[in-house]
C-alpha cells in the first residue's frame, strides 16, 4: 500500500470493513451521486484521498481504506495516517453480523489512540434503512456496549466513541457528517453565538449556515434541531442550486452560479417561510421563520449583513478569492 505524504489540512478518516459502504457514503455527500447509483460502485480495494477542498468550505480529506487494511503490515505506516487525521470514521454495516467489524473497530481504535490521542473517533452504524426503529435502538445500544467494553478490557477507558445511525437513502448520512465535521471547527461557538444573536434580534425560529455543495450544516443556533426542517433546508439548497444552473450564468461564463446576490423566498401553505442567503462562495444561510415575522424583512436583511459580515470576519483567510458578481438570478 502506497501512503502519500499528508498535507497540513485537518483530515477525515472513512475506515470500515469491505462493502460497509464507504464510497457510497463519499460518492453521496461530497459528489451528489444518488444513493441507487452506489448499487454499482466497484469495492474499494486502494485508499482514495479525495480532497474537496476546492469545491467546498470545508477543508478536510476523506481517504477510504480497503475493509481487508493489514495494520501489521510494514508499509502500513500509522504515524502518518493517524498523526494529522481530526477524525477517524468508522462504518459498520448493520445489516450485516457486525462481530467482525467490532473486532476491526477496536483494531483500529487502539492503534490510532497510541499514535494520536486527539483524534475523534465517530462510529456510523450505517444501512439502518432496513431496520424498524426498535431494530436501530437495539442495535446502536448493542454496538455501544461491545465497543465499550472491549475498550475497557484493554484498559482504554478514557477514549470516547460517538455514535450515529447513518443510511445514504434519507438525510441521516447528512447530519451526521455535519456534527463530524463541526467538531473539526475552531470557529464553532463564535458561529453559533453569532446566529443566536441574528435569530434572536430578527424573528427567526432557526438558522443554519450550509455548505453548499455537501449540504453538511457547519453551524446552527442552539434551539433543538428537528430533522424536519434540516431536510427542507437541504431540498431548499438544490432548489436554489437547480434553478441557479437553468437560469443563471450562460454556459460559457466562468465561475459559480451560486454567488454574492443567490438569494431565494420559499412560503410553504402552513405559514412558514424559507430564507436563504449567500454568505460567501460555498457558505448558504437558510432560515427558517414565521410568514408574519416576515414582514419585516428590512430588519431581517439588515441584520443578515451584519451576521455576513462577522461570519467572513470570523473566517477572514478563507475570503480572499475573486469572485464573479455578473448574471445571477433571484430564485
Ligand atoms: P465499500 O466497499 O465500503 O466502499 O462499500 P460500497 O460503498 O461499495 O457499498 C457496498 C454496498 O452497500 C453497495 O451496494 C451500496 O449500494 C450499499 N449501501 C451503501 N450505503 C447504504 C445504505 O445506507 N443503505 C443500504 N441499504 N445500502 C447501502
Amino acid at each position: 500500500v502506497q501512503i502519500i505524504t499528508t498535507t497540513q489540512k485537518p483530515r477525515i478518516l472513512l475506515m470500515g470493513l469491505r462493502r460497509s459502504g464507504k464510497s457510497s457514503i463519499q460518492k453521496v455527500v461530497f459528489h451528489k451521486m444518488s444513493p441507487n447509483e452506489t448499487l454499482f460502485l466497484e469495492s474499494t480495494n486502494k485508499i482514495i484521498k479525495d480532497d474537496i477542498s476546492n469545491s467546498s468550505f470545508v477543508q478536510f480529506q476523506i481517504w477510504d481504506f480497503p475493509g481487508q487494511i493489514d495494520f501489521f503490515d510494514p508499509t502500513f505506516d500509522s504515524e502518518v495516517i493517524f498523526g494529522g487525521c481530526g477524525a477517524l470514521v468508522f462504518v459498520i454495516d448493520a445489516q450485516d453480523d457486525y462481530m467482525e467489524a467490532l473486532n476491526k473497530l477496536h483494531m483500529t481504535v487502539s492503534r490510532a489512540y497510541k499514535v494520536n490521542t486527539e483524534i475523534r473517533f465517530e462510529v456510523f452504524i450505517h444501512k439502518v434503512d432496513g431496520l424498524s426503529d426498535d431494530h436501530k435502538i437495539e442495535t446502536q445500544r448493542d454496538i455501544n456496549q461491545r465497543a465499550n467494553d472491549d475498550l475497557l478490557d484493554t484498559g482504554l477507558d478514557n477514549v470516547h466513541l460517538s455514535f450515529y445511525l447513518t443510511s445514504i437513502y434519507d438525510h441521516s448520512i447528512f447530519e451526521a457528517f455535519s456534527k463530524v465535521v463541526q467538531k473539526l471547527i475552531p470557529q464553532l461557538p463564535t458561529l453559533e453565538n453569532l446566529l443566536n444573536i441574528f435569530i434572536t434580534n430578527s424573528g427567526i425560529e432557526k438558522a443554519f449556515l450550509f455548505d453548499v455543495v455537501s449540504k453538511i450544516y457547519i453551524a446552527t443556533d442552539s434551539s433543538p434541531i428537528d430533522m424536519q426542517s434540516y431536510e427542507l433546508c437541504c431540498d431548499m439548497i438544490d432548489v436554489v442550486i437547480d434553478v441557479s444552473c437553468i437560469y443563471g450564468l450562460p454556459e460559457e461564463t466562468e465561475g459559480s452560479t451560486f454567488d454574492e446576490q443567490s438569494c431565494s423566498t420559499i412560503k410553504l401553505n402552513n405559514g412558514t417561510v424559507l430564507y436563504l442567503r449567500e454568505i460567501n462562495r460555498f457558505l448558504a444561510l437558510v432560515c427558517i421563520l414565521r410568514e408574519e415575522n416576515f414582514d419585516r424583512q428590512g430588519l431581517i436583511d439588515y441584520n443578515f449583513h451584519c451576521l455576513r459580515q462577522a461570519t467572513q470576519d470570523v473566517f477572514q483567510v478563507q475570503f480572499k478569492s475573486p469572485r464573479k458578481l455578473e448574471g445571477t438570478t433571484k430564485v
